[in-house]
């Protein structure tokens, strides 16, 4: 079985692009391998979380990925605070780090144009903290969007840059995990684009059936096709693309030869289109209100995921020490 590690973000809640986009993928993917999710709170900080309110959030987001179908009993998963081996790894790792690289990483260059009044050092070493994340479990895989492939490139030249320095053989090049058919891009439904946080186009996981009603039934139409057949305009695509996605095949089907007849009438469409939604995830969502308000089975599943994730971490640890050169004095 592949060892696999993936980061969560501990912020904000998920919306049916970060579920069919990136969820659904790792729930099946726990099934097939040694899966190691961790929730990435040291990470956040390098845009100063309020202390209030760090806990709560990732408390929410636990509950979130809990709720919508990470098995504890199947994967390991863990706030990555709670295993504080990996700020050693990061420092160590940090130690045949270049300064220039790190200032090249595209992330980095984005991060101080668009705050130029926070370039913390934090936001620096953020690859390398990637990094330990990765090696501290000897990541097979890894399931990176886009934006985090030239992080995972890094990464594999921090293996092996340690692998050839201290003349061994210790840290895999953690590969990206590819879904293939499974990466599905969720359209918004404000006529453009992907469906994100930032966009503020949302349909979120814990939406009530009324919020996604009045979500749907407002999204932006056209006046409709005029000659059958008639290429779909962007805002018509993406609801489309969303009912494909969420409905029975038979529905999308259904709308789809009522369009291409020039016989569609969108606000039906759209209703049809929020009741799948609320199909989809009312139950998620009861199931994620139930879990948030159940401490004890939180304070449980986030300490048995330490303690699993220290396990591994600590081999790793006392391993890449002994290479290093420290011993214990005896
Ligand atoms: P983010 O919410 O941007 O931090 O993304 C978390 C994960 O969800 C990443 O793996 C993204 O690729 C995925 N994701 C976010 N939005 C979408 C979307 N609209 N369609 C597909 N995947 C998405």
């Amino acid at each position: 079985m592949e060892k696999v590690v993936s980061g969560i973000r501990s912020t904000g809640n998920l919306h049916l692009g970060n579920y069919f986009g990136a969820l659904v993928n790792f729930i099946k993917m726990q099934h097939e391998n040694n899966c190691f999710f961790f929730i990435a709170d040291y990470h956040s900080l390098t845009t100063h979380p309020d202390p209030k309110t760090l806990n709560g959030n990732v408390r929410n987001v636990l509950s979130e990925y809990l709720g919508a179908g990470l098995d504890p009993d199947v994967a390991t998963l863990y706030v990555q605070s709670d295993v504080p081996e990996v700020t050693e790894l990061s420092l160590l790792l940090s130690m045949h780090t270049y300064v220039g690289e790190l200032e090249r990483t595209t992330s980095f260059k984005d991060k101080i144009r668009k705050h130029p009044d926070n370039v913390n050092a934090g936001l620096l070493t953020y690859p390398v903290l990637m990094a330990a994340d990765i090696l501290l479990h000897r990541a097979d895989r890894v399931p990176v969007g886009k934006d985090q492939e030239q992080h995972l490139e890094m990464t594999r030249k921090f293996a092996r840059r340690f692998n050839t320095i201290y003349g061994v053989d210790y840290f895999p090049e953690s590969q990206p995990y590819t879904f293939g058919k499974g990466l599905i891009k969720v359209p918004g439904l404000d006529g453009t684009g992907k469906m994100g946080k930032s966009e503020g186009n949302g349909l979120y996981l814990i939406d009530d059936d009324k919020s996604i009603r009045s979500k749907v039934m407002k999204a932006v139409t056209d006046s409709g096709p005029t000659k059958p057949e008639e290429p779909m305009t962007e805002p018509i695509s993406n609801i489309f693309k969303l009912m494909e996605i969420i409905s029975p095949e038979d529905t999308h089907k259904f709308y789809l030869d009522k369009y291409n007849n020039c016989e569609i009438r969108y606000g039906d469409m759209k209703k049809q289109l929020a009741e799948d939604i609320i199909t989809t995830i009312s139950p998620i969502r009861e199931r994620i209100l139930e879990i948030r308000k159940d401490t004890d089975y939180l304070n449980k599943v986030a300490r048995e995921g330490a303690e699993k994730a220290k396990a591994s971490a600590q081999k790793t640890l006392s391993d890449v020490r002994e290479i290093m050169g420290f011993s214990k004095f005896k």
